[in-house]
């Protein structure tokens, strides 16, 4: 079965030019394997945003997390009403700071691996 991109109409597979437009008929086949590839291209464009945006929380998370680390400290001495001393303090610092970092590094790392993967994707189905 063939048909005209122009008005639709269906013609059987012997026919080359639609009757009324005058112009080349579609296979619908092939219609349909673009309109996969279209498909496919779509979900590569929306995994490369959601791994951009992974990517970019994770730097977030890498460049913030001594200030996160910092003020949730802070929140811990206020909770106990300033009882804490100096180096346990610290330590609560420290260990909310690289964890914010790891988890910072582990969704850049995936969100930039994600990001040249999806990419390359988009990129293959564009040529
Ligand atoms: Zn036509």
């Amino acid at each position: 079965m063939k048909y005209c991109p122009n008005c639709k109409e269906e013609y059987e597979d012997e026919v080359k030019v639609c009757k009324e437009c005058n112009i080349e008929l579609f296979d619908c086949i092939e219609d349909n394997n673009k309109s996969k590839i279209y498909t496919k291209f779509r979900m590569a464009k929306k995994s490369l945003k959601v791994m951009a945006v992974l990517f970019a929380i994770g730097i977030i998370l890498i460049l913030f997390s001594g200030s996160i680390g910092e003020s949730m400290g802070e929140k811990a001495i206020q909770s106990c009403g300033g009882c804490m001393d100096t180096s346990s303090y610290e330590r609560i610092i420290d260990t909310n700071t690289s964890n914010f970092r790891i988890v910072g590094l582990v969704l850049s790392l995936v969100g930039g691996f994600g990001t040249l993967l999806s990419g390359y994707a988009v990129y293959k189905e564009l040529n």
